[in-house]
């Protein structure tokens, strides 16, 4: 056996990338356990193959418990099969299902959070094995990928796209065509730090184009969110050329570009207790300003502690839940890009 088949993905699917037509069928994420020897974790794939075109890889449920993505992805997998369609789209509603069906987060199989796991491991957990087999099976195959998210359970965020433009310059205009297609309210250049391990950074590796987003969060289904991301893939299909007859639903809104200017831009806690935030999401807020006070229930008599914005901006995501622990993230701002 070669080394390029040892390190192959043990992730395995009766879909067939190349075949033309629309297929649904499962990756099969080898998972045994004491139900279950030899069985597999199936997580749903479609995917529309009509030849020349663009080929784009469309995912939701990176995150379990953010539901806008599976939502508008299912959504779009009814409404396709009566389009005429160009190229090859690969879609995946819910790529970490066990996260998804848990409404959580992380897996509830291994705690692993998929958006933290690329590259992702051949012989690794389900999760990290999700993970290596989207880099090393499913970007090989596009030239673009746009993977749907929401605040989660613990933030609700303002429907934002975030954006990662690519580095060379004659890529910027074609991929600024696509930011303005999908035409999110807000749209937010991604500045990831140094953070390899996200999807968006596996996809830059990759050599491909990448459009994210955040759109709204508390682990719902945000009903004017849905509808943004709904619309706006529309919107960047028909524009890619992949859906040529539609007549996508027009933009609302022209996109306010962001920007997050380090860590001064979070709001966090350094102590445990009742977070009492006196700000609202999408406020625009001042350096210094009174972002909330800090309670603490087994010592009401204690006073409060004031927590205050170290920078001016907008409040782009809010912590959903009021209790918090030392470290935890309160909300996120962000200055408007010039
Ligand atoms: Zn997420």
């Amino acid at each position: 056996m070669t080394t390029a088949l040892l390190r192959r993905s043990l992730i395995r699917t009766q879909v067939d990338f190349d075949r033309t037509g629309v297929q649904y069928g499962c990756l099969e994420v080898p998972y045994s356990q004491n139900r279950s020897a030899y069985g597999y974790i199936p997580i749903p794939i479609a995917v529309f193959n009509y030849g020349d075109g663009p080929s784009l890889l469309l995912t939701g449920g990176n995150h379990g418990d953010e539901y806008e993505g599976p939502v508008a992805l299912t959504k779009l997998m009814h409404w396709l099969p009566g389009q005429r369609l160009r190229g090859r789209l690969i879609i995946i509603p819910a790529l970490n299902l066990p996260a998804v069906l848990a409404c959580s987060r992380s897996s509830p199989i291994d705690g692993g959070n998929l958006n933290r796991l690329f590259p992702g491991k051949r012989d690794g957990s389900v999760t990290e094995m999700i993970a290596h087999y989207v880099e090393s099976e499913l970007f090989p195959l596009v030239d673009g990928a746009i993977d749907i998210h929401a605040g989660g359970s613990s933030f609700d965020h303002l429907p934002t796209l975030l954006t990662a433009p690519p580095p060379a310059a004659r890529a910027q205009s074609d991929y600024e065509r696509l930011v303005r297609a999908f035409a999110a309210p807000n749209a937010l250049a991604l500045d990831m730090l140094g953070e390899d391990r996200t999807y968006c950074a596996a996809a830059t590796r990759a050599g491909i184009w990448f459009l994210g987003g955040e759109f709204g969060g508390g682990a719902r289904c945000d009903p004017d969110c849905l509808a943004i991301v709904e619309s706006g893939l529309r919107r960047v299909l028909h524009e890619l050329g992949v859906t040529p007859e539609d007549t996508p639903p027009a933009a609302v809104h022209e996109s306010k570009r962001f920007v997050v200017q380090g860590r001064g831009h979070y709001l966090h806690t350094r102590e445990p207790g009742v977070f009492e935030p006196v700000f609202h999401l999408g406020d625009e807020v001042a350096q210094g300003q009174l972002a909330g006070r800090l309670h603490f229930p087994q010592a009401p008599w204690r006073a409060p502690i004031e927590l205050r914005f170290e920078k001016e901006g907008r409040v782009m995501c809010a912590r959903t839940f009021a209790r918090v622990e030392a470290g935890d993230c309160l909300a996120m701002l962000a200055s408007q890009a010039s």
